[in-house]
């Protein structure tokens, strides 16, 4: 009902902008509740390897279950959380939840970490990943951190310092969502990175118009430079069998294999079947 005149419009302007701008000052005071009121929850989803048809890591996946809204998604708590600096103290939470909660997996089972660039560029990031090994008591040899390219661009000769240095430490690192950004391969892989995270959208129309040259050519390319590859978000059984045929991708994620799924069940899952691929693809075979 705002008047058509310029001046309705704008006060009609000015009030949803109020909105905005209080709903964002909410979800602020609650953010800094959810830590300590315990809000927060780590899903995993399984990446598994082509080959064995095991699984190798989990990736933690951030949850709020919010008391009002219900679960709340990283997507929208991330940003929120770095622009008021809390990511930091949530990012320690989740590191060293997601070792401890690894430590009940079996053996051989990985866990892999989702670091907002702002909390890998905090100067004790090498501090807080020694902590969070040691109090949890698991072997470096089973963490894994994803960061994205934005967090290579950033002051570079220090980044490739703190990846040396993780790396040193005996953790592999990841690079998360290749392919969203703008650097080459070539310059990302000036740094020590392990492995590349094909993202999602190279599966885009794959199994029907899209040529696989683009998706084959980058894991290729990783795979020859030495890194191990991954593609997320495998939906469909021809999707798989597409990014298996020549045999660079070595391990995949997605829904097909396991959708997300909360500690409890993971660590089920882990214990009975060891992990294990079915014929239909997936790998979470228990009763829901
Ligand atoms: P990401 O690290 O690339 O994680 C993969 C996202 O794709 C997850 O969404 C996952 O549920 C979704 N996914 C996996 N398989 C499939 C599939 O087959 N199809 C489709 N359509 N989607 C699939 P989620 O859990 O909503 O997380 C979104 C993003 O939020 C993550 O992307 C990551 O960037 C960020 N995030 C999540 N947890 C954390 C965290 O603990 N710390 C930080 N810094 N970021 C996090
Ligand atoms: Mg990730
Ligand atoms: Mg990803
Ligand atoms: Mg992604």
């Amino acid at each position: 009902r705002a008047k058509a005149d310029g001046r309705g419009n704008y006060c009609f302007f000015r009030e949803e902008m109020a909105q905005t701008v209080e709903a964002r000052r909410i979800l602020e005071l609650d953010l800094r509740k959810a830590l300590a009121n315990e809000e927060f929850e780590l899903y995993y989803q399984p990446l598994v390897n082509l080959k064995s048809g095991k699984i190798t890591t989990c990736e933690a996946l951030l949850r709020w279950n919010h008391p009002v809204r219900g679960t709340v998604s990283p997507v929208d708590i991330i940003p929120v959380a770095e622009d008021m600096g809390l990511i930091v103290d949530l990012g320690r939470w989740i590191l060293r939840k997601a070792c401890m909660e690894c430590m009940l997996w079996p053996e051989p089972v990985s866990v892999a970490i989702n670091f907002s660039p702002q909390q890998f560029h905090q100067r004790d990031v090498l501090t807080e990943v020694r902590y969070a090994l040691e109090v949890s008591g698991l072997p470096a040899s089973r963490l894994e951190i994803e960061i994205t390219e934005s967090s290579l661009l950033r002051n570079t000769q220090w980044t490739h310092d703190a990846l040396q240095q993780l790396h040193a430490e005996g953790v592999r690192i990841s690079l998360d969502d290749f392919g969203t950004g703008y650097s080459s391969l070539s310059y990302l892989h000036s740094f020590p990175l392990q492995k590349v995270k094909i993202d999602r959208s190279f599966l885009e129309g794959i199994d029907s118009d899209r040529p696989l040259t683009l998706l084959r050519g980058v894991a290729r390319l990783s795979s020859d430079l030495g890194m191990s590859v991954v593609v997320e978000g495998i939906e469909t059984n021809e999707q798989l069998e597409l990014i298996s045929a020549d045999g660079t991708v070595t391990e995949a994620q997605g829904y097909l294999f396991s959708r997300p799924v909360p500690a409890q069940r993971i660590r089920q899952l882990l214990n009975a079947s060891q992990g294990v691929r079915q014929k239909d693809g997936k790998v979470l075979s228990l009763p829901t």
